[in-house]
Formats: C-alpha cells, sequence, structure tokens
C-alpha cells in the first residue's frame, strides 16, 4: 500500500470511531501480546542478526521490557480512560467540572535502531492504548528485526488501524510528507530536528526522544567497587549503544586511581580477558559506526581494551583516560563501548562542567551523602537518572521516561504513554435551573462595585 494511501485509509478507519471503544483497545493489547509471545524466538533471532544481541540480552532489555509495559497497560487502561472530575470555581456554580480524554487520531512512531523492537512497540503500546490508529517506521539499519515488526503488526491489526512502514530515506521523507495528527520520534538530534520543523507545517505536536552526552559522577564517598561494577553494566550494554549509556565519567580526583582498578576488573570480570571471543557481546551495528567509534580513540590514552575487530564489528570494552573538555571524544554522542574518564575535584566543578555542555537524557550519580544527591538534583537539569546504579531508571511503566532541552522534549512510559497520545477535554457541564445574572451585561453600577 503507498505511503499516501495508508495515512488516508488510517484516517478514514479512525473516523469509524471503533479504535475509542475500551474493548476494541483491550483487545488489540492482547492480540499484540500473544503473538510478540508466538514470535519471541524470531525476535530473539532477528536481535541476533541485527545486533550480536544474546537471547538473554534481547528479553532482557527488548521483549521482557515490552511485555511488562503490555501488562501495565492492560491492567489499568480502563482506568485511565475515567473522567476525571475536577472542583468547579464558585463563580461557576451549579456546574460539574470534569476532564475527558481523546485519542489524537493518526500517529506517526519512527524509531531508532539501537533497540530496534522495544522502541517501536513501546510507544505503539501507548497509542493503541489511548485508541490511535498508527504507522511504524523501524530503522534500516536493523533489517531483520523490521522485517519481524512488519510481520507481527501484519498478523495483528489491520493495515488501516496500524502499519509498519519498513524502508530509509525515501520512506522516511514521504511519511513525513502525511498529516499525522501527532509524531513520535526517537533518534538523534539533528533527524529530530527534521522531524520537528516538518511537524511545525501541521502544527502536528510531537514526543522527541534523543540522546546526548549522560555524565557518570562517582565522588570519594561512593561505594566503589559496586559503582564500578554497575558503570560497566550500563556503559557496556549493547555495546555502548544505549540511548541513556554513561557517556562518560566524572570521578573525584582523591579516589580515581582505586576506582579505576576497579573499572578494570569488573570489565574483565563481565566480558572476560578476551572479549573478542565473548558470543554474548554485543556488535556495533555497522562500519560506518565502527570506523567512527575506532576514530575516537585515536591518539588518547588507553588503559583498557582500544581494540577491535572490523571484520566482525567488533569493539572492546574500552577505558580513555586523561580526557579533557577539549578531546575530540567529549564533542560528541559517543554510542559505542568507549568511556573516556574525566577528574573533578570539588563537585562544583563537576557540575559546572555538565552545565556547560546541553541538558542531558540521563545522569548517574555515585555517592554515600545524601546532601550530594540533594545538591546534584537541585542543580542540574537532565531527563532522568540514578542514584547509585545506571540506566535502570527506564525499566519501569510507573514512571516516565524522556529527555529535557537538547535530549529531547515529551515523556512516556506507562500511564505517560497513555497521556502522550490522548488529547484532554476540560468540560464544564451547566446546570440548567439556575442562572446567575452576574456575568451578563447591562453592567450596571451595582456589578461594578463587585
Ligand atoms: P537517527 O536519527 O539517525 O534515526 C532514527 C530514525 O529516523 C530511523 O528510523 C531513521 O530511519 C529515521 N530517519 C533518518 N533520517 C531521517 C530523515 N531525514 N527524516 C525522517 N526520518 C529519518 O538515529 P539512530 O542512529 O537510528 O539512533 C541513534 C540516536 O538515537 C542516538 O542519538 C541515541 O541517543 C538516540 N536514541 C534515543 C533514545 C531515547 O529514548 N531518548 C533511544 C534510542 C536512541
Amino acid at each position: 500500500m503507498e505511503i499516501n494511501c495508508i495515512a488516508e485509509r488510517q484516517k478514514a478507519f479512525f473516523e469509524k470511531n471503533r479504535t475509542k471503544a475500551y474493548e476494541f483497545r483491550k483487545k488489540a493489547l492482547l492480540r499484540l501480546k500473544r503473538t510478540i509471545l508466538y514470535y519471541e524466538k524470531e525476535i530473539e533471532e532477528a536481535l541476533y542478526k541485527d545486533l550480536g544481541k544474546s537471547d538473554f540480552e534481547a528479553y532482557m532489555t527488548e521483549v521482557g521490557m515490552t511485555l511488562s509495559e503490555l501488562n501495565y497497560a492492560e491492567k489499568h487502561l480502563k482506568g485511565w480512560m475515567k473522567e476525571k472530575r475536577a472542583l468547579t470555581p464558585l463563580a461557576q456554580f451549579p456546574a460539574k467540572s470534569f476532564e475527558a480524554v481523546e485519542p489524537y487520531g493518526t500517529v506517526l512512531i519512527i524509531a531508532p535502531w539501537n533497540y530496534p523492537f522495544m522502541l517501536c512497540m513501546e510507544p505503539l503500546i501507548g497509542a493503541v492504548a489511548a485508541g490511535n490508529c498508527c504507522v511504524v517506521k523501524p530503522s534500516a539499519y536493523a533489517p531483520h528485526t523490521s522485517a519481524v515488526i512488519k510481520k507481527i503488526l501484519s498478523a495483528v491489526f489491520p493495515k488501516e488501524f496500524v502499519a509498519a512502514v519498513e524502508g530509509g530515506r525515501e520512506e522516511n521523507t514521504a511519511l513525513l510528507e502525511q498529516k499525522f495528527d501527532y509524531i513520535f520520534f526517537t533518534g538523534s538530534k539533528a533527524v529530530g530536528k527534521i522531524v520537528l520543523e516538518k511537524a511545525a507545517q501541521n502544527l502536528t505536536p510531537v514526543t522527541l526522544e534523543l540522546g546526548g552526552k549522560s555524565p557518570c559522577i562517582v565522588d570519594e564517598t561512593a561505594n566503589l567497587k559496586l559503582a564500578a561494577k554497575r558503570l560497566v553494566f550500563g556503559k557496556y550494554l549493547n555495546s555502548g549503544q544505549t540511548c541513556v549509556a554513561p557517556d562518560y565519567l566524572l570521578i573525584q580526583e582523591t579516589v580515581k586511581e582505586e576506582f579505576l582498578e576497579y573499572l578494570k576488573y569488573w570489565i574483565d570480570k563481565v566480558f572476560s580477558a578476551e572479549p573478542m571471543k565473548n558470543q554474548d557481546y554485543p556488535k556495533i551495528i555497522n562500519e560506518k559506526h565502527y570506523e567512527r567509534i575506532m576514530k575516537l580513540m585515536e591518539g588518547e590514552h588507553i588503559i583498557k581494551g582500544g581494540f577491535g575487530n572490523k571484520e566482525r564489528l567488533f569493539i572492546a570494552p574500552t577505558v580513555l583516560d586523561d580526557i579533557t573538555e577539549k578531546s575530540p571524544i567529549m564533542q560528541e554522542e559517543i554510542f559505542g563501548p568507549v568511556l573516556p574518564v574525566l577528574t573533578y575535584r570539588d563537585l562544583k566543578e563537576a557540575e559546572d562542567f555538565i552545565k556547560k555542555g546541553e541538558k542531558p537524557l540521563a545522569l548517574y550519580l555515585f555517592t554515600g551523602r545524601k546532601q550530594t544527591e540533594k545538591r546534584v538534583l537541585r542543580e542540574v537539569s537532565f531527563g532522568g537518572g540514578c542514584i547509585n546504579d545506571t540506566i535502570i531508571h527506564l525499566a519501569t511503566s510507573r514512571m516516565g521516561f524522556g529527555g529535557v532541552g537538547a535530549s529531547g522534549m515529551g515523556s512516556y512510559h506507562g500511564k505517560k504513554s497513555f497521556d502522550t497520545f490522548s488529547h484532554t477535554k476540560s468540560i464544564v457541564k451547566k446546570y440548567q435551573g439556575v442562572d446567575l445574572p452576574i456575568r451578563y451585561q447591562p453592567y450596571t453600577n451595582g456589578k461594578k462595585k463587585l
């Protein structure tokens, strides 16, 4: 089906009002869940082919998270759809005030390649729960996963309700030429700007889930051994190709040497001293990114890893010491398994350093001091994050996930997803028995005094 034809047919289908019924939405979510479970093995195989993800990692970070979001949405859907009462100001008495939610209509979801299954499915769950029709555009860089997504969505939904469009530049451009009622984009800042410009032409509201450089601060009061283990987990998961991966380390000078020993220890312990032989360590998505990441290490002081294998698109977990603000690796989002190390003396120096850059998508703080937690939360603006851990804040349906400033706008997961894809109408229902005369002309002297 041609792209403009899909958009038109979805609009026509939406206008039939079928997607607005609770039963319709609930059944759609249930069918989606059943079909994902049916294709679970195929999804995991596709993720292995595209990114070398092990079954365990594919389940933990993609299939499992999607299923848990589906369960949460199913459980809470009825409550989310209910009208919410609000107090009525005295001047409007006698009346009832309430908020009623409605779907936007047709939604476009554009997803990246790094968690290619989950980043298509999680927004889709929100869009369907909220009663929208939806076009999903998976990334062409993860073609196997994209094909399974298409297979699943075609098996579950008629195209006029939910459709997957595969392809690259041409399809992306054609999709953005259509008029959707909402656009949900996950990807880079550069493409985010293009999406925002295109959306502006139709005044289409958007959510942008972008990336950036997420810092990890470790101070001298932290449990250093545990901090190093958790940093290694978050940094090298999916070979560093995670939007919320700790991009760089800010370590307090006094504990630097000790912390770096723990870092190296955990890298060996987790990935083995010969990480090339580790079958569970994902690959870099393609040659272009492989070359880009390898170049970032050139001329730097490598204290761990630092080598790769182009044929296998493998890059070892790497740590770079003596990095400064000016180093090439600090000029872009790394999106690979390379950790630059920078030091700071006091907290203000670390905060000032972060604040000089754009607002990060995530921030991680390892500390034993409550007042340090409070201070960093007050001083630094960022999308979300963890205290004494990395990246796990996104693995929940009970809190929203999103960026701020250059790392994105809007948020989703759980109820926030439902809200993102819904418009809220505020309604005052006025009773007809009594009609206070005060607001009507003529404004007599008596009224003016009021
Ligand atoms: P990307 O911006 O290159 O591509 C994202 C999607 O946009 C893909 O589907 C791609 O086909 C499409 N696209 C590319 N050019 C387009 C154009 N001109 N018009 C319309 N669509 C276009 O990003 P990527 O390389 O796939 O992903 C990496 C980036 O995504 C990183 O910056 C990362 O931080 C970010 N990311 C953010 C999140 C988040 O939740 N905030 C999650 C994952 C990745």
